[in-house]
């Protein structure tokens, strides 16, 4: 009877978790203001804010360029001159930790949660 017991309130004790954990990451996903963040040869070039659509480019035709565009809360490379492309058919991200690199240009977009640039407010 109290093993019984017992797994009844373990099984909700997952759920519970399970649950927070979803909360916690809806309230992630949904939070405004998260930010693609543009590095290109090891060092921030860009960050756009996700809430805005905006296009910018980063190169030129010479070295190699890649058009990065920013609508509807997406990020995506929608051109670029690379051999592979592969930048191009990794598609649009929006969500916190999705990555989408251009090897050959060193070029790496990753988004950001504005819940970290809160922090680095508070901490100055
Ligand atoms: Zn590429």
């Amino acid at each position: 009877m109290r093993k019984k017991r017992n797994t009844v309130i373990f099984a909700a004790l997952v759920i519970l978790v399970a649950l927070g954990s979803l909360l916690v990451q809806e309230t992630l996903l949904k939070k405004e203001g998260s930010y693609a963040v543009v590095s290109s040869g090891g060092e921030e070039a860009a960050r756009l804010p996700l809430s805005k659509n905006t296009e910018l480019v980063i190169g030129d035709k010479k070295q190699g360029y890649n058009r990065i565009r920013v609508e509807d809360g997406f990020v995506f490379v929608e051109e670029a001159d690379c051999a592979d492309k592969i930048c191009v058919h990794e598609g649009k991200i929006s969500r916190t930790g999705e990555v989408i690199a251009c090897l050959p240009h060193q070029l790496i977009i990753t988004v950001e949660s504005a819940n970290r640039d809160d922090a680095d407010t508070v901490a100055w």
